[in-house]
């Protein structure tokens, strides 16, 4: 490709909106440009670097055993109405009628409609076991669309699922997907590592993320440097706490007007938060429950409606005051007759400080079991730094990360209210048991631009890259250079080789900030002074001095550095 015949804008200065380093290079190398919050047009280079991320994942799927299919973006409310999850989506789910009124939703997800579809077209055990994948366009009305590609309104997914007709079927199905998601994070050049994540309250218990570490990440994730334990902290389990030891002082009740936060409070009693107790009010299923923790940390709702075996909701002001007998914020577990969740940290402190269920008053010198009884003592916290690991006890690494993929056992939650049944040898009715399996596809191009990128612009891995070489005749003016330049353009292409050649009337110093930006692996520049001294220059995009080759030996010089760019990346 030559660039005065494709598009390649790019630009000197960020956009204003970009907050994040993938943001701003894809924008400034000319790969995406933005049309609406959260939606953006992939130019010519964007595309090229999101096919070859596709072409990967498709090969690999392939690989693994899925078929391709491709179901519609536009599915009928009427399927996401029998799973309910037209509600649990709420506003993040884009609505619309057609000319019948017919009503509508453009899918964030495929479960129902694939679940629909082998409900129909899968009868008996031997269809089975089966994994259908798609790659499509998915929306979700996010409320505040950002960081460039990485949370947008639409995006491409893949997304798979498989159909087994027994438990150890299902895990064989999850375990082909892991692997392939580790081969395909591995060739798109990411570096990743693999987390325990949260199926939420009613989920199945088994599923993983595929995480790319870097600070534009959204995630949280607790990493253990020892053991290689790592989770998302909403997951994460930190060792329990050293229990408090020592005298019990007796309990004192302290007028605290006006004082209802923690920093309120510890401020007014000269004490630091560690040495308060919150105690906040939920409710399960209309059951007021309590939830106790030390000051400071917070009360992680998904654990604690893993512990309940319900979703947890806070529980209005007007609850709060009828369990507490107080207005929110002077609730406490002395004299609370619900039940009390007790996160484990709360018995690191001793004589503690917390509401005395009474307005502007708390309680000084509280302690469980004297004081309270807890109805159950459990992790119902987010792990923070300084948290140890339950299974080694090295320090936790908190680090963000970006979410690539999800691999994730269903179980029969799809099948059963989709009727997605088949019959077994005996002639016996079951549901099939699901799997999940999801990529974004344009965040394996964010992610990839976060790791690897200087001062200057992106480093493309060379899996990803949409070009693999750029080739920069200088001096237009000499003939002699643009008959080398175009001598070696055609016979790299030739060669099967992917070549982006800069063939407008620029400056060097242009074409060398822009080779920069764009990044391809691969730089061979056609110079007045390399020619002189009978050459070429090549250089890896991470290399800092070129290297002077004969134009006839160009090929083989090439295949040595791409060697050494592919074997750079992938390293988990
Ligand atoms: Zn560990």
């Amino acid at each position: 490709m030559r660039w005065t015949r494709t598009l390649i804008p790019t630009l000197k200065e960020d956009p204003a909106d970009a907050e994040i380093i993938s943001h701003k290079l894809m924008a400034r190398a000319g790969l995406i440009r933005r049309l609406a919050s959260g939606a953006y047009t992939y130019l010519p280079l964007g595309f090229r670097a999101l096919n070859k991320a596709l072409q990967i994942v498709r090969e690999e799927m392939d690989k693994a055993g899925a078929v391709e299919i491709l179901m519609p973006a536009v599915q009928p409310a009427e399927l996401w109405e029998k799973t309910g999850r037209i509600k649990d989506y709420g506003d993040t789910l884009m609505h619309l009628y057609d000319r019948q009124e017919r009503h509508f939703v453009l899918g964030p997800t495929h479960e129902e409609v694939v679940t629909d579809l082998v409900a129909r077209e899968v009868k008996s055990y031997k269809q089975l076991p089966i994994n259908l994948y798609q790659i499509q366009t998915k929306f979700r009305d996010e409320i505040r669309p950002r960081f460039g590609v990485l949370r947008t309104r639409e995006f491409l997914m893949k997304d798979a699922y498989s159909f087994d007709a027994d438990p150890e079927g299902l895990n064989k199905s999850y375990q082909a997907m892991y692997d392939a998601y580790c081969k395909i994070m591995k060739r798109c050049g990411l570096k990743y590592i693999v987390v325990e994540a949260d199926s939420g309250a009613m989920g199945g218990d088994i599923s993983a993320e595929f995480m790319v570490p870097c600070s534009a990440g959204e995630a949280l994730l607790a990493i253990c440097p020892d053991c290689g334990y790592a989770a998302n902290v909403e997951r994460a389990r930190p060792a329990p706490l050293p229990e408090a030891e020592g005298e019990m002082k007796p309990l004192t009740e302290k007028a605290t007007p006006g004082a209802r936060t923690i920093e309120q409070v510890s401020d007014f009693l000269n004490a630091k938060p560690k040495k308060l107790v919150k105690t906040i009010i939920y409710t399960a299923d209309g059951e007021p429950v309590a939830a106790l923790v030390r000051g400071d940390y917070d009360i992680n709702e998904m654990k604690l409606a893993r512990v309940l075996g319900r979703e947890v909701e806070t529980a209005d002001a007007e609850t709060v005051e009828k369990v507490s007998g107080a207005p929110v914020g002077f609730a406490g577990p002395v004299g609370l007759r619900i039940r009390m969740i007790v996160d484990q940290s709360v018995l690191s402190v001793r004589n503690f400080i917390t509401g005395a269920n009474k307005l502007d008053t708390h309680y000084l010198n509280v302690n469980v079991e004297r004081d309270f009884k807890p109805t159950q003592i459990a992790d119902i916290r987010f792990a923070v730094e300084g948290d140890k690991c339950h299974e080694c006890g090295a320090n936790f690494d908190i680090r963000r990360g970006i979410e690539i993929g999800h691999v994730f056992q269903l179980g029969t939650k799809y099948s059963k209210k989709l009727g997605a049944a088949f019959l077994d040898e005996h002639g016996e009715k079951h549901p099939a048991i699901m799997g999940c399996y999801g990529i974004g596809v344009n965040r394996i191009i964010a992610a990839a631009i976060e790791m690897s990128n200087d001062d200057k612009g992106i480093i493309w891995p060379l899996g990803i890259a949409p070009y693999q070489v750029e080739v920069l005749p200088l001096n237009l003016d000499m003939p002699q250079i643009i008959e080398t330049a175009e001598k070696i353009y055609a016979e790299l292409t030739q060669a099967g080789v992917e070549v982006l050649m800069d063939d407008r009337d620029e400056s060097p110093g242009v074409k060398f900030n822009d080779a920069d930006l764009i990044g391809l692996p691969v730089r061979i520049v056609v110079g007045k002074k390399a020619m002189e001294k009978g050459g070429v220059e090549i250089k890896l995009r991470t290399e800092s001095k070129p290297q002077l080759v004969s134009p006839e030996n160009i090929l083989e010089e090439l295949h040595k550095k791409i060697e050494i760019a592919g074997g750079a990346g992938g390293v988990s």
